[in-house]
């Protein structure tokens, strides 16, 4: 069974308008409101491909009702620690010329006994994974180490764990090794504090995690597809052309892809096809962690993989530039 931990839950509220500006009264029919989270949408897309998957992370009053119910409708098993305070709400407005507004509360704080009870449930529920995805931020309350905590934790009885957050979290988290981590562009200059500007950048910042201790690392870059290094390698996705309607949720929905075929044994170029196409079939639809098994089929068809040595991009006769 896969495990992912969300711990900042939430519910996602998705309109979509003919446009958007400040300052007006917009009326919207067109809308969805699902679980949301980073962990939670890595879940959904997993659940889709026919994994099994388990939930854990913090919930609490009446949106931490709605997503637990709202995911067990969809055959995950949710194993979320109840909490005092009210889970969180996530806005996004996307509008037909292509703009994307999100407005994200900060979620609820978690005391020391909710924390405590969360942790024995992951000891407990560790002995049952074969991997473990956590992604996203993390609540009010919890040290800013737990993600350090819980890869070692995981490491120790031999369950890979990938770790897809970012700023802080993702530097201390790194430090305890873990299989895997997705920075995008944005998140990979934010913490390596460089200024990303063609593929020899992504693959230099991207051996300085390999040095700080990720074994691999995944750079999604959106419509450009995506790179992945390791200390041997270096694989070029390049993706088609897509109708995207919204992207949010596209991450997590690589993540899930990769995830389901390092569960199921797949190399790594079918690994970065499927996680990609996962991607794409995300961005061409409305709602968030949703995806297409048909679409998904045909795009893996469409997407190529490119392999290099890793010798910090010497080898990659074209160079991209962003
Ligand atoms: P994040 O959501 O973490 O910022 P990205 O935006 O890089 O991640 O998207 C993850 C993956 O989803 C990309 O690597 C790509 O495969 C796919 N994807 C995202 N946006 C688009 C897009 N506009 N067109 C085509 N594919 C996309």
């Amino acid at each position: 069974m896969i495990t992912t931990i969300t711990l900042n839950a939430s519910i996602d509220r998705n309109y979509v308008l003919d446009e958007f500006t400040v300052d007006k009264i917009f009326r919207c029919e067109d809308f969805s409101v699902v679980p949301g989270g980073k962990g939670i949408n890595v879940s959904k897309v997993l659940s889709q491909l026919g994994e099994k998957v388990c939930c854990l992370g913090f919930i609490g009053g009446y949106t931490g009702t709605f997503i637990k119910k709202e995911l067990e409708k969809q055959d995950i098993t949710t194993k979320f620690t109840t909490i005092d305070e009210e889970s969180r709400t996530c806005i996004s407005i996307v509008s037909s010329d292509g703009s994307q507004t999100e407005i994200l509360e900060r979620g609820p704080k978690v005391n020391e006994r909710e924390l405590e009870s969360f942790l024995s449930t992951y000891d407990k529920i560790l002995d049952k994974s074969s991997i473990v995805v956590a992604s996203g931020s993390i609540a009010q309350g919890i040290n800013t180490e737990i993600y350090y905590d819980l890869i070692n934790k995981a490491k120790n009885k031999g369950v890979k764990f990938i770790l897809d957050t970012s700023s802080k979290y993702l530097i201390k988290g790194i430090k305890a090794k873990p299989y895997l981590i997705k920075p995008n562009k944005e998140e990979l200059e934010d913490i390596t504090a460089t200024i990303i500007n063609n593929e020899y950048d992504i693959i230099k910042a991207s051996n300085k995690l390999i040095e700080m201790g990720a074994d691999n690392v995944a750079v999604s870059l959106g419509k450009e597809g995506m790179m992945y290094i390791n200390r041997e390698y270096t694989y070029k996705v390049i993706i088609p052309k897509a109708e995207v309607i919204n992207p949010v949720g596209s991450g997590d929905s690589t993540v899930a892809g990769f995830v389901y075929a390092l569960a199921n044994n797949y190399n790594i170029e079918n690994s970065l096809k499927l996680a990609n196409a996962c991607g794409i079939s995300n961005a061409m639809n409305k709602e968030t962690g949703k995806i297409n098994s048909k679409v998904v089929e045909t795009l893996i068809g469409k997407i190529k993989v490119e392999r290099y040595k890793n010798n910090s991009g010497r080898e990659i006769n074209e160079i991209s530039d962003f």
